[in-house]
């Protein structure tokens, strides 16, 4: 089995990338650490919950927010918040993340 290292933030990107990561059988190890990372665009972020749901991502387990508060709950209005909402409407699926 092949190894591999995936920069996981908890966002969406990163948490696709793992699932397809260990889809393909990699050996995974998951490093977190902030690098001010940013979400691209809606259709981008469409895209990549299209994949990781059909690989089964638990996107109820992610989040995107920039501010969410002591208990991990998203804002529901910061940039990431909107671009990942919009993502999910785009996708045409219920977005699962629980907001403020
Ligand atoms: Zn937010």
């Amino acid at each position: 089995m092949s190894k591999t290292v995936v920069l996981l933030s908890g966002g969406l990107d990163s948490t696709t990338t793992l699932a397809i990561a260990k889809s393909q059988k990699f050996d995974c190890y998951a490093l977190s650490f902030d690098y001010g990372q940013k979400q691209r665009s809606e259709l981008v972020s469409a895209q990549i919950i299209k994949q990781g749901l059909s690989l089964g991502v638990d996107y109820s387990q992610t989040i995107s927010c920039y501010q969410a508060n002591k208990k991990g709950v998203a804002c529901g209005e910061c940039d990431a918040c909107v671009l990942r909402q919009n993502g999910f409407t785009q996708a045409g699926v219920v977005d699962p993340t629980k907001y403020q």
